[in-house]
Formats: structure tokens, C-alpha cells, sequence
């Protein structure tokens, strides 16, 4: 039986990788049938230009596990920065301390690092936060706090990190279960295929 978080990965026929370890096993739901959910699934017509800018947005909306509303907020922040907004909204979006929770390999998933995050489980530059929009800057050091460790180790979380790769701007003390932002993110060191500029389309019609 699928989760219902792969249905998404269904609709955009693609994994992304919502479900942590199940997402490198079998079980996958896009390993096992790649067609959108529904009665229909199986009928992939032509797209519209519409709907295709929708359902970029709408992978990247899920990739990030965000609400329109949340999602929205962080594309009118793109907006306002100088430079490209697409790149400045992926960019945003990885900056997030869920996300670099998840990229360090706290956590198997986006949403169990939000989970962390909001438990109170994670410390930038030594001191807890409990934010999961919080930005991510530079030099910002994120650890699992010292008590929670053990928390980790049953989790084994860490282990997933065989399977993925972690960002060059950040370093992982694997000892510590720390990382430091080495340097700040830069759109080509986001590998995911994401079409940002058929978001701009989507929220510029
Ligand atoms: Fe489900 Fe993960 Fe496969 Fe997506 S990649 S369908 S979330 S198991």
C-alpha cells in the first residue's frame, strides 16, 4: 500500500522523495506504478501551458512540504531580492532549517526534520530554535542538541546518508551531528530537475 505523501510523487510521475528510507526501497509507490492517482491516472493527455507551470509549482510546493500560503510568502520574498526570482525562491527554500536539517541527514525526510525542528531538537550557533523557516545564513553552525542524540541514534537517521549526497555548502560533523554552512547556497548546487521559471510563469499570469 502506498502513503498517502506518494500520491504526489505519483501526480508528477517523478520521486520526491517524501517517505525517507521507504523512497529507496521496492515499496516505492513510483517504482511500482508510474501514473498519476485517480480513476483516471493511467490517461496523461496534453498539457497545458497552464497546468504545466502548475504542476512545477506544485512539485516544488510538495518537495519542500509547504502550504500555498507558506509557499507563496517565500516567492514574494523571492521576488523582492535582487536577481532572478526563480533562483532566489529555490534558493530560499533550501536555506530553510528543515530543509538543511534534512540535507545533513538529521532526519530521513523534510517533514520528520520539521518535526525535530519544531521539538525543540535542533540548535543553530548553540542556541535551540524552533523555527522551521528560519534562514539558514553562512557561517550558522545546526546541530542535533546534545541530549537528544540517542533520539537519533534509534532513529538512524544518519545511516540514509549513504544514499544521498550532501551539498558542498555545507560540511557535516558526523562525530558532533553538526554541520556548518560553509558558504552560501548557489542555484547549480541544487541538482533536484526543478523548472523555476515555470513558477515565475505560474504566479506571474
Ligand atoms: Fe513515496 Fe518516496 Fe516513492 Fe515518493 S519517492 S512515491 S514519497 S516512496
Amino acid at each position: 500500500m502506498s502513503h498517502a505523501v506518494c500520491r504526489f510523487c505519483r501526480r508528477e510521475g517523478l520521486k520526491l522523495f517524501l517517505k525517507g528510507e521507504r523512497c529507496y526501497t521496492d515499496k516505492c509507490a513510483i517504482e511500482r506504478r508510474n501514473y498519476p492517482p485517480g480513476m483516471h491516472g493511467r490517461r496523461r493527455g496534453k498539457f497545458s501551458e497552464y497546468s504545466i507551470r502548475l504542476r512545477e509549482k506544485q512539485k516544488v510546493k510538495r518537495i519542500y512540504d509547504l502550504e500555498e500560503g507558506q509557499f507563496r510568502g517565500f516567492y514574494e520574498e523571492a521576488e523582492r531580492l535582487k536577481g532572478n526570482t526563480g533562483e532566489n525562491l529555490i534558493i530560499l527554500l533550501e536555506r530553510r532549517l528543515d530543509s538543511v536539517v534534512y540535507r545533513l541527514g538529521f532526519a530521513s525526510s523534510r517533514r520528520d526534520a520539521r518535526q525535530m525542528v519544531l521539538h525543540n531538537h535542533i540548535e543553530v550557533n548553540d542556541k535551540r530554535v524552533n523555527i522551521s523557516s528560519y534562514l539558514v545564513s553562512k557561517g550558522d553552525v545546526v546541530k542535533v542538541a546534545e541530549s537528544d542524540k540517542e533520539m537519533l541514534r534509534v532513529k538512524g537517521a544518519i545511516e540514509g546518508l549513504q544514499r544521498r549526497e550532501i551539498p558542498k555548502w555545507l560540511e557535516l560533523d558526523q562525530n558532533k551531528l553538526s554541520g556548518t554552512v560553509v558558504e552560501s547556497p548557489t542555484r547549480s548546487a541544487i541538482t533536484f530537475p526543478i523548472e523555476e521559471h515555470l513558477i515565475v510563469e505560474y504566479y506571474s499570469r
